[in-house]
This record gives structure tokens, sequence and C-alpha cells, in this order.
């Protein structure tokens, strides 16, 4: 059973039902700021009914596992694909260079849809469900949608996906594939007919559409797994840095707050730094290095990282640095497209968005602030098949040869 008591604004800690909120928090809602709710849990109960006892529990399918700190009530409205569960592989070389005692990459590459999104999709679809949605509306770049179309097809929901010109052969060819009617239009309508299809059709928003990103209020609880599986597989030990590819930062966010409930039962003294990995002129560096409040608004710039960057970036994500003594890099294309390159040379092959996490990483380290003997955690949140585009041309077709040996070594 859930532990779930309600939600909270990460913000002004006003506290609302387990309700359908689509909009973040209305009691702080201002022109410049606009906070996300996150869901809160009767954590002394839960380390009553645990006690030393395994944070999971056995026989659960996926993120399900984590059940009594996700937030949906009753369990026959769980959705699982077997999302979870990836691996960790340390990269000695990455280490070296970075003059780190260990770094590892959470590879979420290995979830159904091959993204890190299937977590948020889990509980998202699952939590509409509880809602009594039918019809599921997501705005998506590629990864999210795709995740959301999987699920919602699992579920018995329909989906629509509302894209822009340019999403990838692969992300146009999943979602279909998925059954969700797909609509193409440019980036800043998107958001504008979601709204529409929410408030005059009763669609279940699975994405953002607000102008200061608000996301609902569940989906990153999915991502708090990450953290719960890294502290299982590092044996209890809290990384001292973890590495996160942020457009509106759920994923940070999710994975500092799964961080923090294992201090609030008892199980890590305290939180990794969280280091948010940007494009060059990313909002949530932005914010930060312009300091006069806590949402900056920005020129979407062409990024090779599809599905990063975007015109604002949210509370939750500046709040998840805040409290975690966090930082921000933004990384060039060219610097993306090298920590992906030198990533497949140690066989992984992430997608230029996920390789993003090294490429931050090593901003932090050329700019001196990045201490020795860290163990660091990168999240690479996509696989490459994701974005074959982005290589287009680096990689040329061999001349065929005659069958000798003396032509294939010639
Ligand atoms: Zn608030």
């Amino acid at each position: 059973m859930t532990f779930v008591l309600g939600l909270r604004c990460v913000h002004c800690n006003a506290r609302y039902p387990l309700a359908p909120m689509f909009e973040g928090c209305p009691a702080c809602a201002t022109e410049s700021l606009a906070s996300g709710l996150t869901p809160e849990y009767d954590y002394a109960a839960i380390r009553a009914a645990l006690k030393d006892g395994p944070l999971e529990e056995e026989r659960v399918a996926g993120v399900w596992r984590y059940r009594r700190l996700l937030p949906v009530i009753d369990p026959a409205y769980e959705l699982s694909l077997g999302e979870g569960g990836t691996a960790l592989v340390p990269l000695p070389r990455i280490a070296r260079e970075l003059g780190a005692a260990e770094v590892w990459l959470k590879d979420e590459s290995r979830n159904p849809t091959w993204s890190f999104k299937d977590r948020h999709a889990a509980v998202t679809v699952s939590k509409a469900r509880e809602h009594g949605a039918t019809t599921l509306v997501v705005s998506t770049s590629g990864n999210h949608g795709v995740s959301v179309a999987a699920y919602a097809a699992r579920g018995g929901l329909s989906c629509v996906a509302i894209t822009y010109p340019g999403v990838s052969e692969s992300a146009r060819v999943l979602m279909q594939a998925y059954g969700a009617r797909l609509a193409v239009t440019s980036p800043e309508g998107r958001w504008a007919i979601m709204r529409s299809g929410v408030n005059e059709r009763g669609w279940y928003p699975a994405a953002n559409y607000t102008d200061i990103p608000t996301n609902s209020a569940y989906g990153h609880e999915g991502y708090k797994t990450i953290a719960f599986e890294l502290h299982a597989q590092l044996g209890g030990v809290i990384p001292d840095l973890v590495a996160v590819p942020v457009a509106y930062a759920e994923g940070l966010y999710g994975i500092w707050k799964g961080f923090d409930e294992l201090v609030k039962l008892g199980r890590a003294h305290q939180t990794p730094r969280m280091l948010a990995c940007e494009p060059l002129g990313g909002a949530l560096g932005t914010a930060l290095e312009r300091g006069n409040g806590p949402i900056a608004r920005v020129a979407r710039t062409p990024t090779v990282a599809r599905g990063l960057g975007g015109p604002a970036n949210s509370y939750i994500g500046v709040a998840a640095l805040a409290v975690s003594d966090g930082l921000a890099a933004q990384a060039s294309d060219a610097e993306i497209l090298a920590a992906q390159r030198d990533l497949a040379l140690d066989g992984i092959f992430a997608e230029p968005a996920a390789a993003a996490s090294l490429a931050g990483v090593r901003v932090v380290h050329q700019r001196g602030e990045l201490p020795r003997g860290l163990r660091i955690v990168l999240v690479s949140t996509s696989g490459g098949l994701k974005n074959l585009e982005a290589l287009s041309g680096s990689f040329l077709e061999p001349a065929e040869i005659e069958p000798t040996l003396a032509a294939l070594e010639a």
C-alpha cells in the first residue's frame, strides 16, 4: 500500500488533496513564478512498517516495487512494462580523466521504450486511470510521447500526441506504432492546443502545457526510483554528485527527492549534490546566473540534444539545486557530441541529450569546480538509436571492395 497523504507546493508549502492538478500551485502563482506540486508521504508510518527491511516489495513489477512511496492509491490502477532496474555501468577511464574516485553511468536506455521517461509514464498514466481519464494528451519532442503512447496502449487509454515539424523518424514511428494519434504543429502552438483539449474535451495531460513549466504533480515520482535503485546498487553509498540532463528538471527533481526520502527514512545521511546539465543558453543555468528571480525566459535555441532546452525553466529544478548545494552546467553541441562519442567508445550508445550529463560534468571540471576524488553518477536518459539523425554524416558507408584481404588492407 501507498503512504501518500496529499500534495504540497514546492515553493509555498500550500497543501492540496490528490486531485488532478495540472497547472501548479494556484496559491503562490504570479506573472514571474509558477511552482510545481509534489506528493507528500507519511514517512514515520513507512519507517514503522519497514523497520530494517528492504524499501522495495518483492514480486512486484517495475517501479511499483516502491509503491509505498508512489502516489497511486489502488494497486488495481498500476501499469507496468517492467520499467526500472536499469544497469549501473562503471566508467574507470572517464573517472581518471575527471580525477574522480569513481564514475558510474545509470543506463536508462534499458527501459521498455528505451528512455527514463518510462518511469514517469508508468506513474502518470496509472494515476490518470485512477483519476478516471480515458484520453491522454501529450506534447512532445520525442521520448516523452513515445513512452506515454506505450503506457496508454498498455492501459487501454487513447493518446493524442502533439509534436512539431522535424520530430525524429524513430519517435514518429514509435508513437504511431503504439497507437497514438499524432499531430504536428509549431512548438509554441502545442501548449495552446493541449490546454484547449484539457479544458474543453476533458483530456488528461501527460506532459507540461503551462508557460512556466509546472507539469503534473505525479510523474516525477517515477524518477525517485532511480535514487532508490542507485542506493541499492551502490550498497548504501550515496554518490557525491549526480548529473542529470534537464529541460523542465522533472528528472533532476525526482531523483533528488528520492535521495531526500532516503534521508527521511533514516537510510542515508545526506543527498548528493545535483548537477543540471543543459545545452548553451538553457533556462535553468541562465536563471541561476542572472540571479533576479527563479525563472528565466530564454530564446529557444536549436541543439543537437533534442528534448533539452525550452523557453523557461521550472521552479522545482531551482528548488532541488538550492537544497542540494547543486549547480548547473551548459555544454555546447560540440561538447555534447564529443561526450556521446566517448561514451560509445566505452560501449554505451547514448543519445546526445543523454550524453549531456557527461558533457556537463566536463564543463564543471574545466571551470575548476569539480573537487578531486568524488563519486559521480551520470544519468544517461536514453539510447542513441532514438536520435540517429544527430550523427548523420559522421559515419560514411565504406566503399565496396573486391573480396580479397589485399583490397581490405588497402
Ligand atoms: Zn505555492
